[in-house]
């Protein structure tokens, strides 16, 4: 994929939202970059145009078999004005693994990190610079064909929008609620839950609001044969530490691969924290905090970083973890790594571009 890529400007820029009332995905920039697939041209067209509504056939492919997958990054602002990306080529490594997975071609990651930056270099004025803001990329691909046939679509589009968020904690830190999920299931093994698709998403939504009606911020699913072993937050890996040693589920075919987690594990093993993946149960977790054991939980995600996790509720257990308060490997990750996102840290692995 050489392509060059055509620019279109818009005529009409927005207004910028006010940064102290950002949010989450709520405001977007004045571009978007789309790229065209069919099966006898591959990915061709690519461009970068106005942000605005696209028009889709009633019976475009993604409408009824939900061939969708997505990525989810940030772009930081530095202090001496330059942007960051952190870590793009595992998105990209990650996104070839959702097309896979769900029968969608295949991208060049390295040309769709170019489109990303020259985006963001269009919209650059759009990032906002406020402490713990930045500009959230959203690369997604959708099927475009009109055709009720279940079968792989033979067209697609990738598109990619650009939304200014702020900044996930504005007081620092906060330790959340998490209620262990034990009736609804994400994912199965075999199934798409290693896919970032959105129909994952779709599953995970019922339980979701459920938690949050009574008063979690996400869930924790558990695995969907046995009810037993740990798998993930809603948008988050998960880690433990037990009597010193962190432990995270290993990757099993129904979690989603973290980036930031690929990035935690890399930390805690360069600093020679005994790091362990593998099948972990709940009532493992449970025997560890009954005995004292269990230090820390967090969960690891591109939204909040590092989401130290406050208090677990399992079916009639409540495990209050480090009194409710953030545990010390918790913060020190979450300075490194949003130390590394926004160019303050010496970047000695590589990781932002
Ligand atoms: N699990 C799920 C289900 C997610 O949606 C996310 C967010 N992408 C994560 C884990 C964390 O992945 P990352 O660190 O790459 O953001």
């Amino acid at each position: 994929m050489s392509d060059e890529i055509k620019i279109q400007l818009t005529t009409t820029p927005g207004n910028k939202p006010d940064s102290s009332n950002l949010s989450f995905g709520k405001y977007f920039t004045d571009h978007m970059f789309i790229m065209d697939y069919h099966t006898e041209k591959g990915w061709h067209d690519p461009r970068i145009v106005p942000y605005a509504p696209i028009a889709l056939d009633p019976a475009a492919m993604v409408f009824h078999y939900g061939q969708a997958v997505f990525e989810g990054l940030k772009a930081y602002m530095t202090d001496s004005g330059k942007v960051l990306l952190f870590r793009p080529d595992k998105n990209m490594e990650r996104l070839n693994r959702s097309n896979d997975r769900l029968g969608i071609p295949e991208v060049d990651g390295e040309f769709v990190i170019q489109a990303i930056k020259t985006l963001i270099e269009i919209d650059k004025s759009w990032i906002p610079t406020e402490k713990g803001t930045s500009l959230y990329v959203r690369p997604f691909i959708i099927a475009t064909e009109p055709c009720l046939g279940v079968r792989s679509s033979y067209t697609y589009q990738l598109i990619v929008i650009l939304s200014p968020v702020g900044a996930y904690y504005s007081g620092g830190l906060e330790p959340v609620k998490i209620n262990v999920e034990s009736s609804y299931t994400r994912a199965v093994r075999g199934g798409i839950g290693y896919a970032k698709a959105a129909g994952n998403y779709a599953a995970s939504i019922k339980a979701q609001e459920n938690a949050k009606k009574e008063g979690f911020s996400q869930v924790l699913w558990l695995d969907a044969i046995e009810k037993k072993y740990i798998e993930e937050v809603g948008s988050m890996n998960i880690f433990f530490k037990i009597a010193g040693t962190v432990i995270t589920p290993e990757i099993n075919g129904s979690i989603l691969e973290g980036v930031t987690r690929d990035s935690v594990i890399t930390l805690l093993k360069d600093w020679g924290v005994p790091v362990e993946e593998r099948k972990l149960s709940i009532e493992e977790i449970y025997e560890a905090y009954k005995q004292g054991q269990l230090e820390e939980v967090f969960g690891t995600g591109t939204a909040a970083v590092i989401s130290p996790v406050g208090e677990l509720h399992w079916n009639e257990h409540t495990m209050a973890i480090n009194d409710k308060k953030i545990g010390e490997l918790s913060q020190k990750l979450y300075d490194t790594i949003t130390g590394l996102q926004a160019g303050q840290l010496p970047d000695t692995r590589n990781w932002t571009i």
